[in-house]
This record gives structure tokens, sequence and C-alpha cells, in this order.
């Protein structure tokens, strides 16, 4: 066996010096040290002399000569050889490399001296002279294997010129020649920040850019001073490892980490770091938090589908970076909420003009697909001097402003000011309490007839919830569903609205009483996918009132994906509730497909009847596609007999409203109904 491995112990590097063209080989044949030449491009012995022989314990030359040394050789060590070839032939090098060599399967480490050498036929080959048996320790050959072997680059550099040692894997990286250590980092600040670190610690490391034979790559890379083994002058030991992939993935995984991907802008962790930054280094800059969101964005999405609220959302961000300076910050906290930041506003006029430009801008109508779109924002303003209070405070601020904002209509700009703080705390206690109020179940429900108005009979009744306060008493649904919607509470809210709802009617069933019960069911508490479950649960009570259960939702709940919202109600009404729509005519519905859904019931907004007789003709209208759909029709808010006269005049089947009765606690309703013979 004539297996070969090798290990690289120094190299010499004389590029001024010319290549050593071929020369005959005889010569070699008197001397007593093994001199072979190997021809690299087939892997065989060229030329050997005696010694030679006896080292590879050949018979004779040609022998050797015809053995194939490929066939026991590592790649690396084929790839390594053709570095070389390269390496002899850029210029006059010469190595010195403690080999193994198998020659009868027993390995043999031979100190070698390598040069380039040029065949006949002008091919580069390799001279190789042995100078003698090596008697290392078996520690030192693993430990130099290691060295030739590792993808780490590493490099014994002089202090003042080229390396002395380079390991084959610097050798592969690095173009060589390598004139010195300067030169190969792309920043020469990093060179100097290495050098001057080491020569104070005694080893130093950082992440750099460095000169490759592959372009520019970074590296991880440790300086160490030591001395050469060889010469005992002070040299710098490198290593350096590629780490350009691992930057490169951390780098994007930093900018995913700070941005929002759909914009593009910062995202909420990066806009807290910033100010953070903000209130440590620039404690007495004026600035300006401008909080913003789109109104009705909700809305955008159901209407147009979420690409096209997409759209919006890219739109505003384009915007808006059009009409800041390139200093300020915008970012996008998520959902449709952004924050912009202005830093050095030294009056408020400018500002205003800043905002006035912001919404102008967005304004202008947004085309997503031919579709037209018109966005508008409500706006909420907090100015700070950074040294005050903390950054949270700040974007709480603004937040409040901003609520300010769609409490007043939308579509408007607020500044905060301390008052409104004193508000959103006492928000914010409701809110603490509603919570408890909850699990406590502290919420009933009354009741508001439904009367028959051909007939004259009560035959059904809205329950409306009713907060019982343990202080403040009963309290109205203005006062608590808007926040149980904000919150999300509804949930919560709209399953104890319908339990208590459903036993109210079981029980009235038990009493003989032949009463429908409508309950409220807002538009969050309808997408929520807990819903169809409370409704299942409910529905296959053995005792469940079939036909008694209606549910009234909001023309906003309709609008959307129409077969998703259509295949959903008539899972609703497969299981025995009925369906109507409350406040109609306020809303957004689309006449052409109202028609799709399974509707029972329109209760006529009291707007409406509050208009009569002026509003006739709507009320008409509305009548009339209540026949059409085949829809009993409800009015609501009747308050005057001239009103109800007009409605039984017109047909209008049901009426509700004060000149009936107000909402009534449970036992007052049934007294109600008890007294009422017929209306
Ligand atoms: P709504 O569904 O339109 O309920 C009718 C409201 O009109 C009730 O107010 C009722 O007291 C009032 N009303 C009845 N007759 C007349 C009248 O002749 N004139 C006038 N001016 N008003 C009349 P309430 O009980 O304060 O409820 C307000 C709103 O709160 C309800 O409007 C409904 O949207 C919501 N709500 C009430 N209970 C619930 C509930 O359990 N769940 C949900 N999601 N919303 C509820
Ligand atoms: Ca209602
Ligand atoms: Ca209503």
């Amino acid at each position: 066996m004539t297996k070969v491995s090798s290990l690289t112990t120094n190299l010499i590097h004389r590029p001024d010096e010319p290549i050593q063209d071929f020369v005959p080989f005889d010569l070699a044949q008197r001397l007593d040290a093994a001199v072979w030449v190997f021809d690299i491009d087939n892997s065989r012995i060229a030329r050997a002399n005696a010694a030679a022989c006896r080292l590879w314990r050949a018979s004779s030359e040609e022998d050797l000569k015809g053995r194939d040394l490929s066939r026991d050789m590592s790649s690396t060590v084929a790839k390594r050889l053709l570095q070389y070839q390269a390496d002899f032939t850029a210029g006059n090098t010469t190595f010195t490399e403690l080999w193994t060599l198998y020659p009868s399967g027993e390995p043999e480490s031979v100190m070698v001296v390598y040069s380039g050498y040029r065949l006949e036929d002008g091919r580069m080959a390799m001279m190789c002279e042995a100078l003698g048996q090596a008697e290392d320790q078996p520690d030192n050959l693993r430990s130099a294997e290691a060295l030739l072997h590792t993808d780490v680059m590493i490099t014994l550099f002089s202090r003042d010129g080229p390396p002395l040692y380079m390991n084959p894997a610097a050798r592969n990286a690095f173009k060589t020649p390598v004139v010195d250590f300067a030169r190969l980092f792309v920043e020469p600040t990093d060179c100097d920040e290495l050098l001057d670190q080491m020569e104070r610690l005694g080893e130093y490391r950082l992440v750099s850019r460095m000169n490759t034979a592959r372009g520019q790559r970074w590296f991880d890379v440790s300086a160490k001073k030591c001395s050469d083994a060889v010469t005992g002058q002070p040299a710098i030991l490198m290593t350096a490892i590629d780490v350009s992939e691992l930057k490169e993935a951390r780098d994007t995984a930093r900018h995913l980490a700070d941005r929002d991907q759909l914009t593009n802008l910062h995202n909420r962790t990066f806009l807290q770091n910033h100010l953070s930054t903000l209130y440590r280094v620039r404690p007495d800059t004026p600035c300006a938090l401008i909080f913003f969101d789109v109104d009705r964005f909700k809305l955008i999405n159901d209407r147009y589908g979420h690409e096209a609220g997409d759209t919006v959302l890219k739109q505003i961000a384009l915007r808006t970076r059009a009409t800041l300076r390139a200093h300020d910050m915008i970012a996008r906290l998520g959902g449709d909420e952004f924050v912009v930041l202005i830093e050095d506003v030294h009056d408020r006029a400018s500002l205003e003009a800043q905002i006035s430009r912001l919404r102008l801008a967005i304004s202008r109508p947004i085309l997503h697909n031919k579709t037209r779109i018109d966005a508008r924002i409500s706006v909420g303003v907090a100015s700070f001097f950074p040294r005050k209070g903390d950054q949270s405070d700040v974007l709480r601020e603004a937040d409040i402003a901003l609520y300010a904002s769609k409490q007043s209509g939308r579509d408007k700009v607020t500044y905060f000011t301390p008052e409104m703080g004193v508000a959103a705390k006492a928000r914010d206690r409701l809110e603490i309490e509603l919570r408890h109020a909850v699990e406590n179940e502290e919420f009933v429900l009354y009741y508001q007839p439904r009367l028959d108005i051909e007939t004259g009979k009560i035959i059904g009744a809205e329950g409306l919830a009713r907060w019982m306060h343990p202080e403040r008493g009963v309290l109205l649904p203005d006062s608590f569903i808007p926040i149980c919607e904000e919150t999300g509470l509804i949930e919560e809210l709209g399953r104890l609205v319908l339990e208590v709802g459903c036993r109210q009617a079981i029980d009235w069933a038990r009493q003989g009483r032949d009463l429908s019960v409508s309950l409220n069911v807002s538009p969050r508490q309808f997408s929520d996918p807990g819903f169809i479950n409370t409704l299942t649960l409910l529905a296959t009570d053995p005792d469940f009132p079939t036909g008694k259960i209606e549910l009234e939702v909001t023309e906003t709940v309709l609008i959307g994906d129409h077969d998703l919202i259509a295949g959903r109600l008539r899972a609703i009404t497969a299981m025995g509730y009925r369906l109507a729509i409350d406040d109609f005519g306020t809303g957004y519905s689309n006449l052409s497909y109202i028609s799709r859904f399974p509707l029972t019931c329109l209760k006529i907004d009291r707007s409406f009847i509050s208009q009569l007789p002026e509003s006739g003709p709507i009320v008409q209208l509305i009548l009339t596609l209540g026949q059409q759909l085949g829809a009993t029709v409800v009015s609501e808010g009747v308050e005057t007999a001239e009103q109800l006269a007009w409605l039984s005049d017109h047909n209008c089947d049901e009426a509700q409203g004060y000149y009936i009765t107000a909402p009534l606690p449970v036992p007052e309703f049934e007294a109600f109904t008890d007294r009422l013979l017929v209306f």
C-alpha cells in the first residue's frame, strides 16, 4: 500500500525568483537523500532516485513509476496537491512538510521539502526531497494533522510582513500572495482595533470583513501575540472563521425583528427601543408622538377583502413617509395603528401643519384593483420632553388622545391633555369593575314587550341587559356595552345574556305563556368562534324552546364574505333560532343580497318611527321589503298613539316602544302582560 498523507510545517514563498524550469533529474541519482518527482496531474511518481525507491519499498524505479497513488489518496490530499500545483505555478514556492507514507501498509513519517518542477512536457510537477525520518510523538503528528484538515484559517504572521505559515484552509480562502496582515482587512480600523487590543490584552477577537479569493466576506477573527517557533521573532497567530452566512442570517433576523413585514416600517419593539434611547441621549429635545389609526378599518376589510385592507395599509405607510423628514420615525404598531415620532418640535403651528399634510396625503383615494377606497384617520397627539416621565406614558397619552378622536366622531385630531388622562383612568377603572361584574354575574335582563298590532296581544319581548351595580344602581347598556365591545368582554357578557334569555323563555313556556324572546348579539360576539358553540350547547338542551329565541344582529354583521355569512346564518336557523336585523335602515345593507340570508324579522330603527309621518315612504319601503322576504316587521321606539295608528294603517306586524311600555324587570313584565288583555 502506498497511501500518503501530509502535514505542512513551513512555507517559503519568493515570488520574485523565477520559476524553476525543467532540469535533468540525473544529478539526484547521486544523492543519499531520497528524491522523487511527483506528477500531480496523474498521481504517479515520474522519477525517483535509488534512495527514494528504498523509502517507497520499490524494487526499481520502474516498479515505483508503475504505482497509481491516486487510489489510496484522500480527497483532501488530492485537493491540496492541486493547490500546491497552483502555488508552484504562481511563484517559486517551497514547502517543508511532514508526510506520512504507507509504502507497505505501515506508516512512515518523513520530513519532505517540496518545490515546483517542470516536466519535459511543460506541466508543473512537484520535486520531493526527504530530509529524513521524523521521530515525532503521535500527539504531535495528530495535532499537526488536525491543523491541516480544519476549516479554521490559521496563519502565522511576522510582525511586519508576509505570513510565515498558512494552513491549507487559510491559503484556500485568502488571495495568495498575502502581503501582510493589514491588507487582509476591508476596514483599516478593524485591523487597528485588533492589533491595539491584542497588544494590550495579549489576544483579541472581532467580527470583520476581509478580502478573500471569493470577494469580501465576514470573519470571526482572533489575533494572538506569540513568537515564531523557528526564529523566535515576535509574531501574530491569526485564526479566522468564515461567518458570512451566519452574519447574514442574524442581520436578516434583526431586520425582521425590527420591522413590520407588510409595510416594512419599524415595529413596536423598535419604536420602544428608539424612545428609550431618546430618553437617555436627548432628554431636552421637544418631541411629539402622532398616533393614528384608520377609521372603520374593519369595514374596509369586510367590504373589499383583506388584500384591499393590506393595500390601504401599505399606501398609508408610503404616503406618511413622504410627508416626513428623513430622520422622523414612523412605526406600525400592528393592525391599523401607526405612530410617527417627530423630534425637535419647537412650535405647535409646525406640528399642526405636519399633521394636516399627513391627513391630506392619506385622504387621497387609494386604488386597489381599480376599486377606489377612501380612508380617513383619527389622530391622537402627545407632546413631550423625554426628560419627563417614562416612554410608555407618552405612547399611552397619544393613545388616549386617539381614543378621544374616535369618541368625538372619527376623522379628528386630538391633543392630549391631563384631563383626558383622568377620564382614561376612570375608563380603566370601569373596565376592571366590568370584569368583576361579568364574573359575578351582576347583569340581568329587562324585557320590553313586542305587541302584535293586529291582535293587540303581547307575543314576545326583547331582553335588554342591565348592570345591577352594587353602588350605582341599575346601569343602562350605553355605559358598558361599548367598553365590553372594545375589550372583548362582550363575548362573556353575550354568553350570559343568551343563557339567561333561554332560561327565561323555558320558564315562560312552563308557565304556559306563549312568548318569544329576542336577544341582542353584537358584531364582535357574532364573529367569535365560541358563539356557535354556545348556541349549539343551548339548542341541544332538551327543554330548548325551538322557534322562540330570536337573535338580533345589526347590518354590519352581514357585510363581508356573503357565502360565509349566509352559511353561518343558515347553521344558526337550522338549530331552531330565528334571526332579526336590528336597527334596520341605518346600516350598509346591500338590498340585493339580503334575500340570500334566512331572516325572519326586520326591526325598523326608531329614528324612522320618530319621524313619522314624514319618514312614511321609507317605512313603507321597509314594510314592503319585509313582505317580499316573508319576514315579520317590527317598529321600534313607538312613543305615541299616532305612530301606532300609522303603523296599524300600513299593516306593520309588530310594535315595540315606550308607548306600550319601557323595558321592565321580569316580575313587572309578567304583571304587565297579565294585566293587559288586549292593547
Ligand atoms: P336596541 O337593540 O336598539 O334596543 C332598543 C333600545 O331602545 C333599548 O335601549 C330600549 O330601552 C330603547 N327603547 C325602547 N323603546 C323606546 C322608545 O320608545 N323610545 C326610545 N327613545 N327608546 C326606546 P337600551 O335598553 O338602553 O339598550 C340600548 C342598546 O344597547 C340596545 O339597542 C342594544 O343595541 C344594546 N344592548 C342592550 N342589551 C344588549 C345585550 O344584551 N347585548 C348586546 N350586544 N347589546 C345590548
Ligand atoms: Ca335590539
Ligand atoms: Ca334596535
